[in-house]
């Protein structure tokens, strides 16, 4: 039987799920259904060239394995980089938008048809045959014998606090794109909503022109971790036996993962001191300070091994018990997204700037309130004190698109919209009532479900790997668990 893929979603990960499946042999199609241009997504789709990676050429490729194809296409284009470097977004958008290109003619040679269908897909219906009837959202359908769902994460997640202003001209919904966000008066009064890395580009955008007066505030009040690079280590941080001789369920278990954690610093940096987190307010620019200090030089031991932990995360939490697994990452939440999002020495050190000369500021605690006024905002902050500002910058991440079940058909919606299909170690999905896994993979932040760091494109880049196997094998052949296929 020969296949028929259709890849919904158009961002890096739809890229990194065609160069996995184009040229394989036995495809006669593959179709892209995804409303805008492929290879731009929320964060690759900027075109401001001062919003920068936070992730290193190294590991900011469609292939996870090897020498980092985007560091070659860099190369091949002139771009004078080193697998280090932390590149400006809209270059990875412009890598992903050429490799289309080219996978889409390696497809083409082997005698497979890609074309791109740009609408919206809005659901997935098994059919009596085994095959799939994606449904669009203007009615139309495509069918296909294997299904690969990249839809990302593009809806901002908008707080409690605000969401009954949606479509208010002062409230905007997402930092993005960053030229609305520019045209805002020089001495506007701008709350962020975050402290993350949208919260981060809106901050350097506001304060780039010098004059207005940004407030970031989140319930964290915890800036990012500063870094010089993410990449991953020739040599491995952790022995082979480290991981699994950790025990989610025992008591000890926070205590034994830290040891394990300083211990792998400390074998790359012997005199390296433990780390400390504190939060809040001016101590959240302080600490970004001497953040800063540090990465300047060169002292951030404990950057080396995030890569590799980060990896380590996603094989291994999928086989802790769910409750145990939930409890960590619960815990640990503030700190590993602290460490894992950090962001490079450049932003950090702008912001330093901008703090420094009082166009910036963190607040300590995130508002009791906050009330539209006539003429903008009015924030009550939990110490009294209260504040006003002309506008609010929503910068609090993105809402997944999720497989939702539904009487005959996967619904492609949001979390929380219903009961979700079971996400199996090979990434594809099993329906509640349904014995045979479907022949409907998630990957990206879809698969969120199953492994806990998908924003981010090494992992949905090794999602592809795993699933581009599978559709390149015969029908009948074994899977290959994710966990066995993304050793480095
Ligand atoms: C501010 C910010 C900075 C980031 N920086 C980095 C970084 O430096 N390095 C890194 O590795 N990661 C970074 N990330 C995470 C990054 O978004 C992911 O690594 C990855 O690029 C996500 O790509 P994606 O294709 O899965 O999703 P998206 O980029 O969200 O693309 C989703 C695609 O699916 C389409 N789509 C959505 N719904 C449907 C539907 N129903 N039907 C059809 N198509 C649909 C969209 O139109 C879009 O084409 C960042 C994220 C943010 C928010």
């Amino acid at each position: 039987m020969t296949k028929r893929i259709v890849i919904i979603g158009g961002g890096a990960t739809a890229v990194s799920a065609l160069a996995h499946v184009a040229g394989a042999p036995g495809i006669e199609r593959i179709t892209l259904v995804a409303p805008g241009p492929i290879g731009f997504g929320t964060a690759f789709g900027t075109t401001d060239p001062t919003l920068l990676c936070n992730t290193s050429v190294d590991v900011t490729s469609l292939l996870a394995e090897g020498r980092s194809d985007f560091l070659g296409y860099l190369a091949a284009h002139g771009h004078p980089v080193h697998r280090d470097d932390f590149v400006p977004r809209y270059l990875v958008g412009q890598y992903c938008r050429t490799r289309y290109g080219q996978y889409r003619d390696r497809a083409l040679a082997r005698g497979t048809k890609v074309t791109h269908i740009r609408e919206r897909a809005v659901a997935i219906h098994r059919l009596d045959d085994d095959t799939y009837r994606v449904e669009l959202a203007d009615g139309a359908t495509v069918t296909g014998t294997d299904v690969v769902f990249c839809a990302g994460a593009e809806e901002p997640r908008l707080p409690a606090e605000v969401s009954a202003h949606r479509g208010d001209p002062r409230l905007h919904e997402s930092p993005y794109p960053a030229s609305r966000l520019r045209r805002l008066p020089h001495d506007a009064r701008v709350l962020v909503l975050g402290a993350k890395l949208s919260a981060v580009d809106a901050a350097l955008v506001l304060s780039r022109e010098g004059h207005r007066h940004t407030v970031l505030t989140s319930p964290s009040a915890t800036l990012p971790a500063v870094r010089t690079r993410l990449r991953r280590s020739a040599e491995p941080a952790f022995g082979p036996g480290d991981w699994a001789a950790l025990d989610p369920d025992s008591a000890s278990f926070d205590h034994s993962l830290t040891r394990m954690l300083l211990r792998a610093v400390r074998r790359g940096h012997p005199s390296a001191r433990a780390l400390r987190a504190r939060a809040g307010g001016p101590a959240a620019t302080r600490q970004l300070n001497e953040e800063a200090r540090l990465a300047e030089e060169g002292r951030i031991p404990w950057q080396d091994i995030v890569a590799e932990v980060i990896d380590a995360l996603n094989e291994q939490i999928p086989r802790w018990r769910p409750g145990a697994a939930a409890g960590a990452l619960t815990r640990h939440h503030t700190l590993m997204s602290r460490y894992i999002s950090a962001i490079p020495l450049r932003n950090a050190k702008l912001l330093v700037a901008h703090a420094t000369a009082g166009r910036l500021r963190v607040a300590p605690r995130y508002p009791r309130e906050i009330r539209r006024t006539g003429t903008g905002w009015r924030v009550h902050w939990p110490d009294g004190s209260a504040e006003n500002f002309d506008h609010v910058v929503v910068a609090a991440g993105y809402r997944a698109r999720r497989l939702t079940c539904a009487t005959g058909r996967l619904r492609i919606g949001h979390d929380g919209d219903g009961p979700q299909p079971e996400l199996l170690p090979d990434l594809r999905v099993r329906l509640p009532d349904r014995a045979r896994p479907e022949r409907v993979w998630v990957l990206g932040s879809a698969a969120g479900a199953r492994h806990p760091i998908v924003n981010y494109l090494r992992a949905a880049a090794q999602h592809a790997a795993v699933v581009g196997a599978q559709i390149a094998r015969p029908r009948t052949g074994e899977v290959t668990p994710y966990a066995e296929r993304t050793t480095l």
